[in-house]
């Protein structure tokens, strides 16, 4: 099996990923491939973090009409996203990779507070660390999350595990025609207002020279391809 091209990763899942048919809730043959996938990574040794989004559950851009105001909105949100952090990390452990969880926010009775330096240990300590509640504040998106965690746990790489395979010039799914990039550079994608992630994610990341590689998660094999550096995606750097 070939070598892992980086040390320590993030993966980012959006909860769409996590969802069934229908787009909501958690399918747990999709958790279960992911599983084998990370299980796959862990072994050639790579350290893995994951941040979790919530969308399959809630996502304030999805309720603004709910009247919920924007704060509780967004706290629905970052609540949600442990509920897939406890799908993942319970089937990890159970499928016999180690996995520690951590939530941005108190809730300790069933998951530890995120500490930044509890965190790194575990992921010396081979665990593969899964990280929920996004930012912890309200106004941000868990691909900011990932990106500050990118930084505070001093990762190669950050993987945007997506549906598309790769950043395109044009929506792919309405236009035939679009041109997928091998790479790009952060300002670039900021410039042509490329909607792979929120901006303030690609600004942290620049400051913090963490590239990141946009590739299609859904596919089986795809994140072992991705922490081996194969040429799956596209690339955004400084
Ligand atoms: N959210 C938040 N602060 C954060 C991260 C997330 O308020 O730091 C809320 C926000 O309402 C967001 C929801 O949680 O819409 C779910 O996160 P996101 O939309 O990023 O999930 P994904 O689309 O990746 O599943």
């Amino acid at each position: 099996m070939a070598a892992a091209k980086y040390r320590r990763v993030l993966l980012k899942i959006s909860g769409e990923a996590l969802a069934d048919r229908t787009g909501r809730g958690i399918d747990f043959a999709v958790v279960n491939d992911l599983v084998s996938d990370i299980r796959s990574a862990h072994k050639l040794g790579v350290e893995v973090a994951i941040v979790l989004g919530g969308g399959n559950f809630w996502r304030f851009r999805d309720h603004e009409n709910s009247g919920l105001p924007r704060v509780a909105s967004d706290q629905v949100g970052m609540i949600a996203t442990l509920l897939n952090i406890m799908a993942l990390s319970n089937t990890l452990n159970s499928n016999g990779v180690p996995a520690h969880m951590y939530s941005a926010f108190l809730v300790d009775s069933i998951i530890p507070k995120y500490q930044v330096f509890d965190a790194r240990r575990s992921l010396e300590t081979k665990k593969v660390v899964l990280l929920g509640g996004g930012t912890g504040n309200p106004y941000f998106t868990t691909d900011t999350a990932a990106a500050l965690r990118a930084l505070e746990l001093d990762v190669d790489i950050l993987l945007k595990a997506t549906k598309v395979d790769g950043v395109y010039d044009s929506d792919p799914m309405k236009n035939k025609n679009a041109k997928k990039f091998s790479s790009i550079t952060f300002d670039e994608a900021i410039e042509k207002n490329l909607k792979v992630m929120d901006q303030t994610a690609f600004s942290l990341l620049s400051q913090g020279c963490v590239p990141v590689m946009v590739f299609d998660g859904l596919k089986k094999g795809n994140i072992l391809k991705a922490v081996k550096g194969e040429a799956i995606g596209t690339i955004v750097r400084n």
